[in-house]
């Protein structure tokens, strides 16, 4: 069975619904992921923030508009009375309780409900729309079976035999639909996988019922093999490796949460990102498979903060890179490169709330030199050391670049450089010309 995952975006009007009813209408069986229709949760999430403020009267001016739209929505998505009444009814129940809320006291647990709501409204109407049609389908409720445990993590055990209780439920069904984002606690309370968490829900449930595949569909076409807010003439990659695309999605690349698909590594299921736009593209492949010997891709973080410390002390020392890192620790930032000479380290941040504090603990150990409004270049491939050829591939696209860092064997699939941040259009231009156009 495959699973289909579409965003906001994608479910964001009557019109893209019914486009979405076509992409997911063939004979074979499915379970079809919606997220809440673009901009919805947004709004809920303003209503929540009025109550908050104990402002009622501002959530029921915002509830009120939200609740014209959805109306509008309603009497254009359907063609017969009976089903334009049905789901009327519905959104009237939904927006009677979301006005249900503007009198008590208001909490996080209220808040988790509310933001919750346009999945439940998304997924209702496609879900009316499609029995309208004459389809074979049914609506399985996201909280009857997706869960977290007491540490937030997601329970897949319960996941999937509560899941699988819902397929058996409504067996024969050729199209399951459900809701993205939406969970319970482990105390069985409403709690959501985070902003945007839909991706997950699609890849906790092919990893439950160990899809053939998972789908996920936004409006472009697959990731990208550089930044095309930046480069002429990028292409969608055709296949990426977990790892690669990971990495990719860290140094920038918005498409796809990388732990969001920690689910589907694990348990082995190719994630195919696809758009809704152009059905017939090929888009992305994401496995866990290496397309041996080829680079794949470049993307490019920016705001990073170069730090060198030097020090005699260092030369045929040891504990000197602990007493560094501590500091780092110390403060809670992270540390992106980390490039290391005899006498000298040079680590990358991207966080500098505590940069004052970091460089005056350094002082103690060597002399501290900083680079700021610095860029990590990142290009994934099959950068296997035992290949030759790849990695000077790569530095001579950049020949003419000032690089202050390289970092190369951290893992099998990426180098990245540390450039002035002033260089990066240059760089990454350079990158696509010399290894892909
Ligand atoms: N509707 C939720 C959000 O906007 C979840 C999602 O779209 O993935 O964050
Ligand atoms: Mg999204």
């Amino acid at each position: 069975m495959k699973v289909m995952k579409f965003g906001g975006t994608s479910v964001g009007s009557p019109q893209r619904m019914k486009e979405v009813v076509k992409l997911i209408s063939d004979n074979e069986q499915k379970i079809v992921v919606l997220s809440a229709m673009s901009g919805t949760t947004n709004t809920l999430v303003e209503i929540a923030d009025y109550l908050y403020k104990k402002n009622p009267e501002g959530a029921n001016e915002t509830i009120n508009a939200l609740e014209a739209k959805y109306k509008r929505h309603v009497a254009e998505l359907y063609s017969t009375e009976e089903y334009r009444e049905r789901t009327l009814d519905f959104v009237k129940q939904e927006f009677d309780y979301l006005r249900s809320f503007t009198k008590g006291i208001f909490t996080m647990f209220e808040e988790k409900i509310i933001v919750g709501q346009g999945e439940l409204l998304s997924t209702n109407m496609v879900t009316n729309y499609m029995l309208e049609q004459g389809y074979n389908t049914c609506l399985i409720p996201a909280l009857e079976f997706m869960r977290t445990d007491k540490n937030a993590e997601p329970d897949l055990e319960y996941i999937r035999e509560k899941l699988q209780a819902q397929l058996e439920e409504h067996e024969g069904k050729t199209i399951y639909i459900t809701q993205g984002f939406i969970c319970r606690n482990a105390y069985g309370e409403v709690d959501n996988l985070q902003r945007g968490g839909s991706d997950y829900t699609a890849s906790l449930i092919g990893a439950a019922i160990d899809a053939s595949e998972i789908q996920i569909w936004t409006d472009i076409d697959g990731m990208h093999n550089n930044d095309p807010r930046f480069v002429e003439k990028t292409q969608p990659v055709s296949q990426l490796h977990f790892e690669e695309a990971a990495e990719l999605a860290y140094f920038g690349a918005k498409i796809l949460h990388p732990t969001c698909v920690q689910p589907a590594k694990f348990a082995g299921i190719p994630v195919k990102l696809l758009n809704t736009m152009d059905p017939a593209a090929p888009g992305t492949v994401i496995s866990n498979d290496t397309e041996y010997r080829k680079i794949k891709a470049v993307a490019a973080k920016d705001n990073i903060t170069a730090i060198n410390i030097t020090s005699s002390r260092m030369l045929l020392a040891y504990g000197f890179l602990r007493k560094v890192f501590e500091i780092f620790e110390t403060y809670k930032t992270s540390i992106d490169m980390v490039c290391t000479s005899e006498v000298g380290v040079s680590v990358s941040i991207d966080n500098k709330t505590h940069l004052t504090q970091i460089l005056n603990e350094l002082k103690k150990f060597g002399t501290v030199k900083v680079d700021e409004d610095m860029c990590i270049i990142c290009v994934v491939g099959d950068l296997d050391w035992q290949n030759v050829g790849f990695e000077s591939r790569v530095t001579e696209a950049l020949h003419e670049i000032p690089v202050r860092m390289i970092s190369y064997g951290g893992s099998n699939h990426n180098i990245s450089f540390l450039i002035s941040a002033n260089d990066k259009k240059r760089a990454l231009q350079a990158l696509s010309d010399h290894l892909f156009n």
